[in-house]
């Protein structure tokens, strides 16, 4: 197995979009491999290590979900970053893909910009040096290391159940994610807590980030998000 490289590995059989990312990932600085199909993937892994996947969903001869479902189960990729291709809408499907394992997903079309902030940011949240730099949204602040928030630059009071709650959300922004994949990634795989302990955290979190509570977004019969939109 080769070492780290700079390499992104596109799975994707629209031309079209193989082409479009191979543009913006050599503009940014990184190789682009493309393949086509999940069985040509699967090979590609055998001999090289990309430093992150793309992945689409609908590929000719299996889906997206599968392959991630292989790769996650395969020791020697199971920390992979994976972003998934998703032309779905639907919540729901970008909810089964995390909890499939994928690191995130991004909705067709998409824009260079929004493509290339998403890798960079995804690289950099695996990557543990910057696990200690603060994060922010809009008029707030976080900062893991003092364990303050910030709301317009005054700090806030804040319990530590919604500080976890909330650091996690700030790292994943703009992503919806289920009650049950709330506790399972905040509170822990072991937790004994109901689903219904979420949505207290969440009032509370609200309450405390006074007028900044429009940050945390419900979206119905899914679960939260953290956006700026
Ligand atoms: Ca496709």
């Amino acid at each position: 197995m080769a070492g780290p490289s700079s390499t992104i590995l596109i799975v994707e059989d629209e031309l079209a979009i193989v082409e479009l990312v191979r543009f913006t990932l050599k503009g940014a600085g990184w190789d682009a491999h493309a393949v086509h199909t999940t069985a040509d993937a699967w090979e590609y892994l055998q001999h090289k290590r990309p430093q992150l996947i793309l992945l689409d969903w609908m590929l000719p001869d299996q889906s997206g979900l599968k392959l991630l479902a292989r790769i996650r189960a395969d020791r020697n990729f199971n920390t992979l970053p994976v972003i998934m291709l998703t032309a779905k809408g639907m919540e729901e499907d970008k909810v089964a893909g995390l909890d499939q394992g994928a690191d995130d997903y991004i909705t067709k079309p998409f824009s260079p910009r929004e493509l290339t902030a998403r890798i960079k940011a995804l690289i950099r949240r695996k990557t543990p040096e910057h696990a200690e730099m603060a994060m922010s949204a809009g008029s707030l602040e976080l900062d893991p290391v003092s364990c303050r928030v910030h709301v317009n630059g005054s700090q806030i009071e804040i319990g530590h159940a919604e500080f976890k709650l909330l650091k996690f959300l700030l790292a994943h922004p703009e992503r919806v994610f289920s009650r049950a994949q709330l506790l399972d990634k905040v509170w822990g795989d072991h937790a004994v807590l109901e689903e219904r302990t979420v949505d207290v955290h969440i009032l509370r979190l609200r309450k405390a980030l006074g007028t900044a509570e429009s940050l945390i977004q419900t979206v119905r019969s899914v679960g939260y998000m953290l956006t700026e939109k």
